[in-house]
């Protein structure tokens, strides 16, 4: 089975082909980071046009680096949501044409499904069940995940993203886009006690998170601070190790209270090294399992939308010619059983 994987949700143009949902052929990456750095963020419009111009191309290139034509492959998955919808339409209506021009079975998969799937393609795949904290742009979540596809949400932030977050407090600092790789940098020069911020419902008994409130604080820092020195550096470690904190200790919360034995990293915050760092010494300290995948399927992708998608073709599902992008899911991340039929 070989799988063409397509993503198109944000910013970043993805293709890939992926073998039995398990071996990455090929995954390409035409990142609009540099279009969407003036504006501080992701600019809709400007994202959907780009998209335009390059996933086409972009999926050339993944089917001859994969060393494959459209006659090998045997399946075509796309992310359907959520996600920008000028984006993702750009990316479906792409799929649909080469599906249906090429009569192959065609999937929609939810992009937060695509993230725990990237976990199957790491070198050593996390054994069922297990649970995932799945920190990124957009979203941060506890799963447990029992089986391929088969996840349940047991918590998740009531307002701003962790990865959300970073990005805020790197704007408000002027550092640059996109901020948490770069806080990831400056705070592995700084000491995370120096300055000292909230750790936002800690330890409310929920598996829920917030973190608005310590972007706020963030702020409140810099205003009450005005003048004063201090290095940016620590500031970046003390915020960096509150948001990592209190990850950590949920999800360890979370596994300990289902008696799951293992636990895994997935979205693009999982890149943080301290996170991973943080989440190494917890699993080991309790006696856990863990698995970091590489940075590389931690950030958006299209193998991780193939690996999810190969295991929804195998159970017979199939997106429909009519079926529309859906730029928010309900509350658990899964598509809709309507948009899969
Ligand atoms: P979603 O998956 O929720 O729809 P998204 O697709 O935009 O959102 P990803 O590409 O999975 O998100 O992740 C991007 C986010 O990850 C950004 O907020 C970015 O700042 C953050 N990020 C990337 N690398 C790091 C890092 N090393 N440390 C902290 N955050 C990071
Ligand atoms: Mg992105
Ligand atoms: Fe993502």
């Amino acid at each position: 089975r070989l799988v063409l994987g397509i993503e198109s949700s944000c910013d970043e143009s993805a293709a890939a082909v992926v073998a039995d949902g398990r071996r990455v052929l090929s995954s390409v990456i035409a990142s609009q980071i540099k279009d969407h750095a003036p504006f501080g963020g992701v600019v809709p419009e400007l994202a959907s046009r780009r998209h335009l111009e390059n996933l086409a191309p972009t999926v050339m290139a993944a089917l001859s680096e994969a060393g494959v034509t459209l006659d090998d492959i045997t399946g075509v998955a796309v992310t359907q949501g959520p996600g920008l919808i000028g984006a993702l339409l750009i990316g479906l209506n792409l799929a649909k044409a080469l599906a249906w021009s090429r009569e192959l079975p065609l999937v929609g998969v939810s992009h937060l499904e695509g993230h725990l799937a990237a976990l199957s393609l790491a070198q050593e795949p996390p054994p069922y069940p297990f649970m995932a904290l799945l920190v990124s742009g957009g979203h941060t979540s506890i799963f447990l995940v029992r089986a391929p596809g088969e996840q349940q949400e047991l918590g998740s932030t009531v307002d701003d993203a962790a990865g959300e977050a970073f990005d805020k407090v790197a704007k408000l600092y002027g550092l640059g886009y996109p901020g948490g790789i770069i806080i990831d940098r400056m705070a592995a020069a700084g000491d995370p006690s120096v300055i000292q911020l909230p750790r936002p419902r800690m330890h409310d008994g929920t598996l829920d998170f917030s973190f608005s409130g310590l972007k706020s604080a963030v702020v409140r820092f810099r205003e009450a601070n005005q003048g004063e020195d201090y290095r940016m550096e620590d500031l970046c470690a003390g915020f960096q190790e509150a948001v990592v904190e209190v990850l950590v200790k949920k999800t360890l919360a979370a596994a300990q209270e289902r008696g799951v034995g293992h636990l895994a990293l997935a979205g693009g915050v999982a890149a943080n090294q301290r996170l991973r760092a943080a989440m190494a010494e917890a699993a080991a300290r309790e006696g856990l399992g863990v698995t970091l995948p590489p940075l590389a399927l931690c950030t958006d992708n299209a193998a991780m939308i193939a690996a999810a998608g190969c295991h929804h073709l195998r159970a017979g599902r199939r997106m429909p010619l009519e079926a529309d992008a859906i730029s928010r899911l309900p509350k658990g991340g899964a598509l809709p059983a309507e948009a899969l039929a």
